[in-house]
């Protein structure tokens, strides 16, 4: 069996021209802001995307580029600005923060209402609680968003997910456990997981390992979720190792062009779902 691919790429490109649809018809404009302290030449390239995403989509967005000297209360000040403004409808910090700041403290402080990130406790802890008002982290939202490309109903699935942080895979096993996903979590100090995720009806791997997921760490039919972004030799991979596992799985997604894609597509749809109940 040849695996068929999960193009994350178009699916995410559809996304984000159906918001633009809806948006052309609207006589606002949801507004993200953006902040990125620091050089850190991949973070601006990703904020840098995020806006041109954002504009082509219908919406208004700043990118507040903050030099990396720049102080836990400066930028403690800049949030509490971005929250009081009511023209604005999301606030995202792009992590990670320089060392000298307390990432989870500015975390904190970004307005629940606001945090189209899904990151603070409010938002974590809706999700949990399977409340709707929740505002889920765009990578997760991703994955169960192209999980339901190819899974009419996930109820009663295996999910087994590698990684337990708290942008991936902690939230994303509270999603899949609210769509009556059985879910497994594996982590560092697991011991032996190929025993369990060879009983995975949907393997996500999101460790941060290149290539670690082989074909004897994958059932027969199963599908297959890399979250994983490496570089061997400067060439980009994920944690699965495609070719190897290809002809066992049956849904596949590729790095790049699968899960990444749909990250900026979620976070703009996190912003309008903030500017509607900002509104409400
Ligand atoms: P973290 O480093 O925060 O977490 C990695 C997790 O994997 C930890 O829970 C760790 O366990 C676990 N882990 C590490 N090594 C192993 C191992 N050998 N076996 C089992 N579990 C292991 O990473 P992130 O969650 O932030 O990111 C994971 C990957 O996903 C990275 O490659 C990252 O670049 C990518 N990523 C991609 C995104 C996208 O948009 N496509 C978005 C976010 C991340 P423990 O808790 O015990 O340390």
């Amino acid at each position: 069996m040849s695996a068929q691919l999960i193009n994350g790429k178009e699916i995410a490109l559809a996304l984000r021209e159906e918001l633009a649809a809806e948006l052309a018809f609207k006589k606002y404009r949801p507004y993200l802001a953006v902040v990125l302290v620091g050089n850190d030449e991949a973070s601006l390239i990703y904020d840098r995307n995020k806006q041109k995403a954002a504009l082509a989509a219908g919406m208004d967005c700043d990118l507040h580029h903050l030099p990396e000297e720049t102080t836990e209360d400066d930028l403690l000040d800049l949030i509490g600005r971005l929250n009081g403004d009511d023209n604005i409808h999301g606030v995202m910090v792009q992590l990670p923060l320089p060392k000298h700041i307390n990432g989870r403290r500015i975390i904190e402080a970004i307005c629940p209402e606001k945090d189209v990130d899904g990151f603070t406790p409010q938002n974590a802890g809706r999700l949990l609680l399977k409340d709707e008002r929740a505002i889920v982290s765009a990578t997760p939202a991703g994955i169960l968003h192209l999980l339901k490309t190819v899974h009419q109903n996930l109820s009663g699935l295996h999910a087994v997910i590698i990684g337990r942080s708290n942008i991936v895979g902690k939230p994303l096993a509270s999603l899949l456990l609210n769509q009556d996903c059985t879910v497994t979590v594996i982590h560092s100090k697991t011991v032996n997981p190929k025993e369990i995720t060879r009983q995975a009806d949907i393997l996500i791997a999101a460790c941060g390992c290149p290539k670690m997921v082989k074909k004897d760490w994958v059932k027969e039919g199963a599908t297959i979720i890399d979250v994983g972004i490496n570089r061997i030799d400067g060439k980009l991979c994920g944690d699965v190792d495609f070719d190897d596992v290809c002809d066992k799985a049956a849904f596949i997604t590729p790095v790049p062009g699968g899960v990444g894609p749909m990250t900026i597509a979620m976070l703009l749809r996190n912003t309008y779902q903030a500017y509607l109940a900002l509104k409400k």
